[in-house]
């Protein structure tokens, strides 16, 4: 696993350091940069500014971004404008470097925040992550939900909630309530196709918002449904919210098992633990025989997570109710618990939660 790299952090740094913003102020001496993070080869940091001043300040992440990816040894960077910290510059203060969790109080009480990721879209991580976040909570667990996928949220519809969240002081939402759980999706505050069209830095500056300005209080699990894919927005989203673990969605078929690797890949890359991978539509039970049809060649799952030395969770069903409950807002595990499918989730749930009690995953320091 990779380990973060100091001596590229202080070139990426004193590089930076130079180039000058809108108010033709050095960076270095702004107070707006944050901390560098540099694993095997890639850098990521944030410049902040105040909503206003995120279309000025374009011009000088581009060129942050051009100059930390120009540093020898860096083989790529990702700067973005995080218009949701109150920017203070002032030229007297030394540079603040906040890591990325003192960036997002509200995350403070939260004992672990696991990912639920899948290299590709369609393969029902969203479906996943609902359902274990359920059986999450009926271990007696303190348990939310923030769905991060945001070209896509549908935790909206996958808990039948149509309510808008309330928001408290200044900008804080408040989760909605889906069957005991806390829930947050982008889906709640923007239309979807909006988000569908915007920029990398626009998604990353809503992720950043969305750990950061959400009323969670207590939890003993925050389930992060991810974006699909393995890019930088998903990077910078393991990165910043400093999880626990992470769970890989994959199906069976060959190619979406090559991108759960890549999606295993990325994870190992920013030093966060797999705590499995879960094989979904593994199989299909016929209503009529009763027979388990194997019709993608079920068991890939296993072998790749036996090859990658990481734990197969359990395998969920093709089952048709799965499908049904889901565009209904009524979630498997709490409407057909005695269901084969829901078991199967509350066995996934289970080893995740024994994992996170086992020290398995780091669990996440606390925040001063
Ligand atoms: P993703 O989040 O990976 O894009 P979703 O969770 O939105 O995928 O699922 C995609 C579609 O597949 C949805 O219509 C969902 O109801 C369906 N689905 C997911 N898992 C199953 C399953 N095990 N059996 C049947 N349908 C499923």
């Amino acid at each position: 696993m990779s380990k973060p790299d100091p001596v590229l952090q202080s070139e990426i740094r004193a590089r930076v350091a130079e180039i000058r913003g809108p108010d033709h102020a050095p960076l270095g001496d702004s107070g707006r940069l944050s901390e560098i993070i540099v694993r095997n080869g890639r850098a990521y940091f944030f410049i902040a500014v105040s909503p206003t001043e995120a279309a000025s300040w374009e011009a000088a992440r581009l060129a942050a971004q051009t100059a930390a990816a120009e540093v020898p040894g860096v083989t790529s960077a990702t700067v973005s404008l995080n218009a949701e910290r109150t920017a203070t510059p002032t030229s007297s203060k030394p540079p603040e470097t906040p890591s990325p969790t003192s960036q997002f109080p509200a995350l403070a009480e939260i004992s672990h925040i696991v990912a639920v990721a899948s290299g590709k879209g369609g393969v029902g991580k969203s479906t996943t992550a609902c359902n274990i976040a359920l059986a999450l909570k009926g271990l007696g667990l303190r348990v939310g939900i923030l769905d991060a996928d945001i070209y896509g949220p549908s935790m909206p519809k996958l808990f039948g909630l149509r309510a808008k969240p309330t928001v408290v002081g200044e900008r804080t939402l408040v989760p909605l309530d889906g069957y005991g759980v806390k829930v947050m999706s982008i889906g709640f505050v923007v239309d979807e196709a909006k988000a569908l069209v915007w920029r990398g830095p626009m998604v990353m500056g809503a992720i950043t918002q969305m750990l950061r300005d959400v009323a969670w209080g207590a939890l003993d699990v925050l389930i992060v449904d991810m974006p699909p894919g393995t890019g930088d927005a998903q990077l910078t989203m393991a990165q910043s919210a400093h999880l626990s673990g992470a769970v890989i969605v994959s199906t069976p078929q060959d190619l979406a098992l090559i991108d759960a690797r890549k999606g295993v890949a990325m994870f190992q890359q920013v030093d966060v633990p797999i705590l499995g991978i879960v094989e979904n539509m593994s199989y299909f039970v016929c209503d009529e025989c009763g027979k388990r049809h194997e019709i993608f060649s079920h068991g890939g799952a296993a072998k790749e997570a036996a090859r990658l030395g990481v734990p197969l969770l359990g395998e969920i069903a093709l089952d048709p109710i799965i499908r049904e409950r889901s565009d209904a807002g009524l979630p498997i595990v709490v409407t057909e618990p005695d269901s084969e499918s829901a078991a199967a989730y509350r066995s996934i749930a289970q080893q995740i939660w024994a994992r996170l009690q086992a020290g398995d995953s780091g669990s996440r320091p606390p925040v001063r």
